[in-house]
């Protein structure tokens, strides 16, 4: 997790703010980032998803995207890889 912006360096950082469709009517579901390891397989994909959720910056408002599980999503990078831990 980012403790200083990028930008412009400021440690005034907002974490955990859910992204949401600007103008939608009914809540936006909640964005994710998915991985599958084994594409090319009809089933046992090993397909994994995360939640995402933005860090703001409350300096100069720059927006920096995480994912709430990223070990699990670097595991299922690696097995498509064809590495072991
Ligand atoms: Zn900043």
């Amino acid at each position: 997790m980012a403790r200083q912006c990028p930008v412009c360096g400021s440690d005034h950082l907002i974490p955990g703010v859910d992204l949401r469709d600007r103008h939608g009517q009914y809540p936006s579901i909640q964005h994710e980032v998915e991985l599958i390891a084994h594409p090319t397989h009809l089933i046992n994909r090993g397909g994994i998803t995360s939640p995402v959720q933005a860090t703001v910056c409350g300096s100069c408002g720059y927006v920096m995207l995480f994912a709430n599980f990223p070990a699990d999503l670097w595991r299922v990078y690696r097995e498509a890889q064809g590495e072991k831990d």
